[in-house]
């Protein structure tokens, strides 16, 4: 596979290089070769790429939304014709394992599946006679320029759950990919070109914070949708609605499995380690924190012999388990984790600091690590690692179990595994969190739901996809309308009554 030179950017319906003087290397997290560079935009970059969004919203917005949702439906073919070759991008600039990198793809497909959808989304509501022949009916009117700010750990998804949704409501859309693994997003916006995306629809500019803050706090921007850490979504959350925008932050987390003595432990313990491990733990979903209730304590040594198996590899091997983080800095950031961990009196019980993977010492690789007997006070504990490493913490009731995880400011995801009907229904019904998976060990909804993550997880009112990402990137106008008969006169109402 061959990389351009420089990760172009689409500006006003071009691919254009970028005019920054200096640039960054792109690597391969499994090798550090280098893939390509990067530039970021510059200030007129931004502003052009926004005023070409703006200018492109009026005709676009005019277009019936049928032939809106057609872009959809030749988009989603499109996307899946390709979906072998946008993995193999994944693999190589962020490290995922093939098959997890189709994954990736998948999930994004469902969505732009979803925004084929569209027509009967953005129906309204209508009333007749409120009043005496008066009728009440609403509509959903697209926003303007919309902003989508995305993260390295789902390059194909995360976009995907963002500019499909948004054009498909009619708003013109700006999108900032991560700067860790910005060639995904490219391949997905050369496709939507090839689509028959109308220029000006979709703008795709490079860049970090500067870029960022750019998009945050200029007046022709409506709405942001932005998916990252928990530090960077606070600010981005507090940065635009300062400047009056409608914003959506998905953040970071700490994913809770509760796992009772009761539970299929064959399922419970695979469970465990496909989502604390797979995507070398760098899913906001990953099951970091595995709670044993009671008896269940006794299974770890099974998690822990099944984790030894867990091998991490280049993604051309096909028995890799998953691949290596994505960059040497996050690397050294998990393996200092690590060693906090051992000194703050956690029992490191298998440790994944040293792992040698054959051929890619180079490479950004973690082994599976497990802590037992970790307390809520550690730094492990309360810090998303983000990387392949599971905290244990072994509790004597569900009640237990259900204080911890609502103590926890985070609250993206969790799961119990059980045989027991009125412990999954008191587990559902007490707990604090947004997305809940009874047996399900990663319960990330299908797009025709949405993904509705909670507390420090979220900041916003409506979710990314699904109902809540059509009212997101709409407004809603209510009309109330009377037709006279010929010549009837009505008297003057001096109340606020609908007479
Ligand atoms: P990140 O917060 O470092 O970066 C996200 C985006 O913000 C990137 O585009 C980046 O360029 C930009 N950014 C980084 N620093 C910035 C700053 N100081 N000011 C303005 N913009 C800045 O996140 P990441 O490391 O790319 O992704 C991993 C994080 O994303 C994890 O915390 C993970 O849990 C979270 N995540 C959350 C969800 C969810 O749906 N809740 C989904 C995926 C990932």
């Amino acid at each position: 596979m061959t990389f351009p030179n420089y990760v172009p950017m689409f500006i006003d319906g071009e691919f254009v290089e970028g005019e920054a003087q200096t640039s960054l290397p792109l690597t391969n997290p499994a090798n550090q070769q280098v893939l390509s560079e990067i530039k970021f935009a510059t200030n007129d970059e931004m502003e052009r790429a926004i005023a070409s969004a703006k200018l492109a919203f009026p005709a676009w917005s005019n277009t019936p939304l049928p032939e809106r949702a057609r872009l959809m439906l030749r988009y989603q073919h499109l996307l899946k014709q390709h979906q072998k070759e946008i993995a193999e991008i994944i693999c190589e600039e962020l490290g995922k394992n093939f098959e997890d990198a189709m994954g990736d793809v998948w999930r994004g497909i469902e969505v732009v599946e979803h925004a084929c959808n569209v027509c009967s989304m953005m129906m309204g509501e209508t009333v007749e006679n409120v009043a005496a022949g008066i009728d009440t009916y609403s509509i959903k009117q697209p926003l303007g320029v919309c902003a989508g700010i995305t993260p390295f750990n789902f390059p194909a998804m995360i976009p995907l759950w963002m500019f499909p949704l948004a054009n498909a409501c009619g708003n013109t859309f700006v999108l900032k990919p991560s700067e860790q693994d910005p060639m995904t997003a490219v391949r997905l916006i050369e496709l939507y070109r090839e689509a028959g995306a109308p220029k000006g629809i979709v703008q795709l500019v490079n860049g970090g914070e500067a870029c960022v803050n750019h998009l945050l706090t200029h007046k022709d921007i409506r709405a942001v949708s932005f998916v990252g850490s928990v530090k960077v979504g606070q600010h981005v959350y507090k940065t635009a609605t300062d400047s009056f925008k409608r914003v959506q932050c998905m953040t970071g987390a700490k994913n809770h499995s509760v796992i009772m003595p009761d539970a299929n432990k064959e399922h419970a313990v695979n469970s465990i380690i496909g989502a604390a491990f797979g995507a070398a733990g760098q899913r906001c979903m990953a099951s970091s924190v595995t709670v044993f209730v009671g008896q269940s304590k006794e299974w770890i040594d099974d998690v822990i012999s099944a984790a030894k198996q867990v091998k991490p590899n280049y993604w051309k091997n096909e028995n890799a388990a998953y691949g290596p983080q994505i960059s040497p800095a996050a690397k050294q950031r998990i393996i200092s984790l690590i060693e906090i961990g051992k000194k703050e009196g956690a029992d490191c019980v298998l440790d994944g600091s040293n792992i040698d993977v054959t051929g890619y010492s180079e490479g950004n690789f973690v082994g599976p690590t497990i802590f037992n007997n970790v307390t809520s006070d550690m730094h492990i504990y309360q810090q998303e690692i983000f990387g392949p490493v599971l905290c244990v913490v072994n509790v004597s009731t569900l009640s237990e179990a259900i204080e911890l995880i609502n103590n926890d400011f985070r609250a993206n995801g969790t799961a119990i595994f059980t045989n027991s009907g009125s412990a999954a229904r008191q587990f559902q019904h007490q707990i604090n969190v947004g997305q809940v998976g009874i047996n399900v060990p990663i319960p990330v909804p299908l797009p025709f739901f949405s993904f509705t993550g909670w507390r420090g997880s979220f900041h916003g009112d409506l979710h990314a996809y699904g109902k809540q990402a059509v009212q997101f990137y709409t407004e809603t106008k209510t009309i109330t309308s009377r037709w006279m008969e010929d010549q009837q006169a009505l008297q003057a109402n001096m109340s606020i009554a609908l007479k």
